[in-house]
């Protein structure tokens, strides 16, 4: 029975009739024969291979397993992938940045250590700066009085 067609699973069969059974090699250009045999067909040609034809409904299934499409959508994931590495390195650790006064848990009393720290004056006259310590002491006492 299957004479003519010893290895079918390496054929095709054409959507216009189920009769023709074609190399896939020779599909595209038996389509555009065959296509004029069915003037009045419905079937829709796919965007990624002009050789995959089905009716309207079909087509939606079709599209959504399509070889092709899955192939070029890997492609242009890969190409902007590739593209947009070195930028998102770059904006990750600016967002680590901004991130860390706006933690959610905010703990006041974390808040203080880093935030009691004595300033550290630049060029000023000791007296100056023994000034400036005193005020210093002042307002980390003033704060941990607020905090505790
Ligand atoms: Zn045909
Ligand atoms: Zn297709």
């Amino acid at each position: 029975m299957s004479k003519d067609v010893p290895h079918f699973q390496n054929y095709v069969m054409c959507p216009y009739n189920k009769s023709h059974i074609l190399l896939p090699s020779r599909l595209a250009a038996h389509l555009i024969r065959c296509a004029r045999n069915y003037p009045s067909s419905k079937l829709v040609r796919c965007a990624f291979n002009n050789t995959h034809l089905y009716s309207a409904d079909d087509m939606k299934t079709h599209l959504e397993n399509c070889p092709d499409r899955l192939k070029s959508i890997k492609s242009e994931q890969m190409d902007s992938f590739a593209e947009s590495e070195p930028k998102k390195f770059v904006v990750e650790s600016a967002e680590n940045w901004d991130d860390e006064p706006a933690a959610p848990t905010y703990n006041p009393l974390a808040h203080c250590n880093t935030a009691c720290v004595i300033r550290n004056p630049q060029g000023v006259a000791p007296a100056e700066r023994r000034e400036f310590r005193e005020k210093e002491r002042k307002r980390l006492m003033a704060i941990s009085k607020k905090t505790s």
